[in-house]
């Protein structure tokens, strides 16, 4: 297996966020996001980290480098805080613990995936499959998008956590006031970290400066996940933050007016859905087919589709939820609009 091609853009520099902490891009290889920002706390025993990065060697190299340059080293760290499961975040983990002897803390939602996502995935391939078949995937198309995530196994390294982290609970972090809030949507399991002595929101992909993270129906979801999502965007929203420090792009200040943005562009889109329905388009597919997306229906494969479809699906469960639509049993299933 060759190892995908590292972008050529170079990565933004190594950053002290405030005395103490820092944070260090890893590289994901051949994606738009190009980098996960894991952010390292300070501490007299080595370095606590917030997410790990992808697992390839360029991206284990990079966090090596990074925590030396900071002054620390990777066979000192003391934890990894993994905000979700997503290869760019938790893949590297096992790596980490290996060469350090770290904890490794995950949602206990999230935790409760690894298993049939990583180890044995063959049932979850078929749930997937009979998900897109009901959502009107043509026939021609269900096989490679049922297949769509499989390229990014190789890139997990399929470790149990240490420590389940419950909704609030503390990680033992010397020094540091961090707090986990559970803060389901993308992930089931997606943990934000709220850092009390600066005000700091480590926000995962929960709450992003610039894209909106996916939010998708699947087999491994809750029934309504753009819900949950809205909800914990609501409840991130109410800390007093100075400063936001998410897993891509770059931190910025304005968490409330982002948390607004993020809920008004699903608004947006939940007019988008309501409006495909009443022009006649009633299975998920069509009406995905109908939805604004980042380029053209016809330009969206693989991966991106299955997640576009998903997506699509999000809105309709979460305006099945809201008493809005209702779908009708069969293959594929229907959506029809309640008379409001
Ligand atoms: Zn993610
Ligand atoms: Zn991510």
């Amino acid at each position: 297996m060759s190892l995908p091609s590292r972008s050529l853009d170079p990565l933004p520099p190594i950053d002290e966020v405030r005395p103490g902490v820092w944070s260090i891009p890893v590289p994901i290889p051949n994606n738009p996001l190009r980098y996960v920002l894991v952010y390292a706390f300070h501490t007299d025993r080595g370095a606590y980290i917030v997410d790990a990065g992808w697992n390839t060697d360029d991206s284990f190299e990079t966090l090596r480098a990074g925590l030396k340059h900071i002054g620390t080293s990777i066979d000192d760290v003391q934890g990894v805080m993994v905000t979700h499961i997503h290869p760019d975040h938790y893949g590297l983990a096992g790596r980490v613990r290996e060469a350090s002897g770290a904890w490794v803390a995950l949602h206990p939602a999230d935790a409760a995936l690894i298993h049939d996502r990583y180890e044995e995935p063959d049932d979850l391939l078929d749930r997937v499959g009979a998900m897109l078949r009901r959502a009107g995937a043509p026939a021609d198309e269900l096989v490679s998008l049922r297949e769509a995530s499989m390229a990014v196994r190789p890139f997990v390294d399929a470790v149990q956590p240490d420590i389940l982290m419950e909704d609030l609970e503390k990680p033992e972090v010397p020094g540091w006031d961090l707090t986990a809030l559970w803060t389901p949507g993308h992930s089931p399991g997606h943990l934000c970290f709220y850092e009390g002595r600066y005000r700091l929101m480590l926000s995962g992909d929960h709450v992003l400066p610039r894209i909106t993270p996916n939010i998708s129906v699947h087999p491994q979801a809750s029934s309504n996940p753009l819900g949950d999502f809205m909800r914990s965007l609501e409840r991130v929203g109410q800390y007093v933050t100075d400063e936001v420090l998410p897993a891509h792009e770059h931190r910025f200040v304005g968490l409330s007016s982002r948390v607004r943005e993020l809920i008004a562009h699903h608004e947006a889109r939940f007019l988008e859905v309501v409006e495909s329905i009443r022009e006649g388009y009633d299975s998920t597919w069509d009406i995905a087919s109908r939805m604004h997306w980042s380029r053209p229906w016809e330009r969206i494969n693989g991966f991106m589709k299955r997640a576009a479809v998903g997506e699509a699906m999000a809105h309709l469960r979460a305006l099945e939820a809201r008493g809005v639509v209702r779908a009708i049993e069969g293959e594929p299933l229907k959506w029809e609009l309640l008379a409001s």
